[in-house]
């Protein structure tokens, strides 16, 4: 018998080496990828539990130059090979990480005899591809003509690319739309520029594909989602328009290079929600020189604004972030001129006091925005940003979040990476703002610890409109923008009115408990809430010591119901304690049910509720109450229209 199994396990050593297998499967065997060559072109399809998932989608690159898109011959394989890698991850869903994927490289030569590799990776929450270009010196890559080609009637939950030098102070493109619901294929994107990642797939009923991409640094252009264009959605270049008319659109590399990974994370919808393969895929730039601790962030300019922005009200955040324990305070934009240089470091120093490290807002520009917000032009320049970042250290800013960035283009690549960089030399955390999307930036830059990239809270304290759309919002970010990274959305207004006693803003339309359950559901290596301090006196303790005690990072998640653009119930590990959060992004009240089967014993939990309209005569009153999980581990639930609820166990 042992002899027997010796020899099996030989001969499937033997035949993972032969190479003369053109298909590659994740090690769970869901998924199945085939490569082929025909007519001089490169496709893929990708299968999961023999369903197609993508259909002979086109595959090329194209550099200055070498065309490796048309007049291609398949070369040869590297065979399969497994990679496995265990890491953590501290910013996230998840925290200790045990990945495992198969990989194959096909290579091929185009017209010229020039070699590509194609490397394919399939692990049991999708599949991702990348070229490798070989050869040496420098080059310069034009486009791909990578593409995602799904069955007909899939459903769609896409975003559109904004026109660049629209929005506030031309500063978009900055991720921040409206997702589109459950659409056709067809759907042309709003304003013809194409679609951000990550874009969101039912391609069957039960069977979900995220798309997006992962890797990418100052070596590359950030792509989007063309148009459709006869059934296939291509991986499109930066438009022209992006950053600076003279800043190029395509990519300046160094070979041998490898592009970043394109990514097809699929499966059951829980399969898509609790996947890190943007983190997987990708390894640190460089090491953390200082210990860089996620945590909490009282920040007033959500609420109350520029002209808030002074010394007292910073000081009273202070005062509020010590109550709370919470570990940070953000000053916003103008501090350099409403505060001053002294008071911003006598507000670090007091803050320090009450352990409550100090962040500062900065304007990114350059010439690429006309944002009139200061401080500017100390973040572009290397030496001014260095100079800069010295005198933060000297006086201990834990911080930065840098707004207005403005295009997709590799000179902005270039800012992130290099400001990143500079950061990590003096001991900063850094946010993003009017930004691009995070792309695995998490594990390559390890005092990267946020971004926006999404039409988050400030919208809602500035329209009506999108106030009154807040929780269907919600509901499409946490299944899209949310999966694949950080996601600075700053949630939890607690204030009826979304504004300060003088500007007082539009009416919340969400309950207390929706907004309560939000920093369980959104992740963010810095969580910014938008409560003020008078909400401490306003609600009850078990509120304020909810707010204290909650963690920003995860050491597991589980998804347990719910569907984009409508409801969704999420459970999340900190330590020993779990928390359910679920909200219902709808107008209707809204059932769920959902299985808690992974405790192992009958709990005793706490639940924070929303006390009903009806009873209340107010959406924003929540009640806490005991209660226990039943011993078949089902909970029914009703949350109400814009409603939510967090159940808290030891
Ligand atoms: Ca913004």
């Amino acid at each position: 018998m042992k002899k027997f199994l010796f020899l099996m396990l030989f001969t499937s050593i033997l035949l993972s080496c032969t190479g003369k297998t053109e298909v590659l499967k994740s090690p769970d065997g869901n998924f199945k990828v085939n490569f082929s060559v025909k007519d001089g072109e490169m496709f893929y399809s990708v299968f999961w539990k023999d369903n197609l998932l993508m259909d002979k989608s086109p595959l090329g690159i194209k550099t200055v130059s070498e065309d490796f898109t048309e007049g291609i011959k398949y070369s040869g394989t590297s065979g399969v090979r497994t990679v496995t890698k265990n890491y953590e991850l501290k910013n996230g869903k998840k925290r200790h990480i045990k990945y495992i994927a198969n990989e194959i490289e096909y290579t091929v030569i185009n017209k010229s005899h020039t070699e590509l590799s194609v490397i394919f990776r399939a692990s049991n929450d999708g599949v991702s591809f990348r070229y490798k270009i070989n050869g040496q010196g420098n080059e310069i890559i034009l486009s791909e003509n990578s593409g995602f080609r799904l069955p007909a009637g899939t459903k769609g939950f896409l975003t559109p690319l904004s026109k660049a030098k629209s929005g506030w102070a031309l500063t978009n493109p900055s991720y921040e739309e409206n997702y589109h619901v459950e659409v056709p294929l067809e759907t042309v994107s709003d304003y013809g520029q194409g679609w951000t990642y990550p874009a969101l797939f039912e391609v069957m009923e039960g069977c979900w594909v995220l798309l997006s991409e992962t890797g990418t640094d100052r070596n590359y252009v950030a792509t989007h989602l063309s148009d459709i264009d006869n059934g296939v959605y291509f991986v499109e270049f930066p438009h022209d328009d992006h950053n600076l008319p003279e800043d190029h659109s395509y990519a300046e590399v160094e070979l041998p290079y490898s592009t970043p990974w394109r990514t097809i994370t699929a499966g059951s919808l829980a399969d898509v929600m609790e996947s890190t393969m943007a983190q997987d895929l990708v390894d640190p730039l460089y090491e953390a020189k200082f210990d860089y601790v996620p945590g909490r962030v009282a920040w007033s300019w959500v609420i109350l604004k520029d002209r808030n922005t002074v010394f007292d009200v910073q000081k009273d955040y202070i005062d509020m972030a010590e109550e709370l324990g919470w570990e940070y305070l953000l000053i916003d934009a103008l501090w350099d001129t409403q505060i001053g240089r002294d008071k911003i470091a006598e507000l670090a120093e007091y803050g320090a006091s009450k352990n409550v490290g100090v962040m500062l807002w900065y304007n990114s520009n350059g010439d690429w925005n006309d944002a009139p917000q200061s401080p500017k032009n100390l973040m572009d320049d290397r030496e001014i940003r260095r100079k800069e970042m010295e005198w933060m250290q000297s006086i201990g800013i834990k911080g930065i979040k840098v707004d207005f960035f403005g295009g997709d283009k590799q000179v902005a690549m270039r800012l992130y990476d290099d400001i990143l960089r500079d950061a990590n030399d003096y001991g900063i955390m850094v946010n993003f703002h009017g930004t691009t999307l995070p792309r695995g930036w998490e594990i390559m830059y390890p005092n990267f610890m946020t971004s926006e990239a999404v039409k988050g809270q400030e919208f809602v304290t500035m329209d009506q409109a999108v106030a009154d759309n807040q929780a269907a919002h919600v509901a499409s970010v946490v299944f899209t923008r949310n999966v694949v990274g950080a996601m600075d959305f700053t949630p939890v207004a607690l204030n009826v009115r979304l504004g300060d006693v003088k500007t007082r803003g539009p009416f919340r339309r969400t309950t207390a408990g929706f907004e309560l359950s939000m920093p369980v559901i959104m992740t963010s290596g810095l969580q910014h809430f938008a409560i003020v301090p008078d909400n401490l006196k306003e609600f009850p303790e078990f509120v304020v010591n909810y707010l204290s005690e909650i963690p920003v990072t995860w050491d597991e998640t589980r998804f347990l119901d719910g569907y984009p653009g409508k409801y969704a119930v999420i459970a999340r590990r900190s330590g020993d304690r779990w928390y359910i959060a679920g909200f219902n992004g709808e107008g209707d009240e809204r059932q769920v049910n959902f299985d808690v089967s992974f405790f192992a014993e009958e709990v005793d939990a706490i639940a924070i509720l929303d006390i009903p309209f009806i009873i209340s005569g107010s959406f924003n009153m929540v009640a806490m109450s005991e209660i226990t999980i039943p011993n078949n581990k089902k909970i029914e639930h009703t949350i109400p229209s814009n409603g939510g609820f967090v159940i808290i166990i030891e």
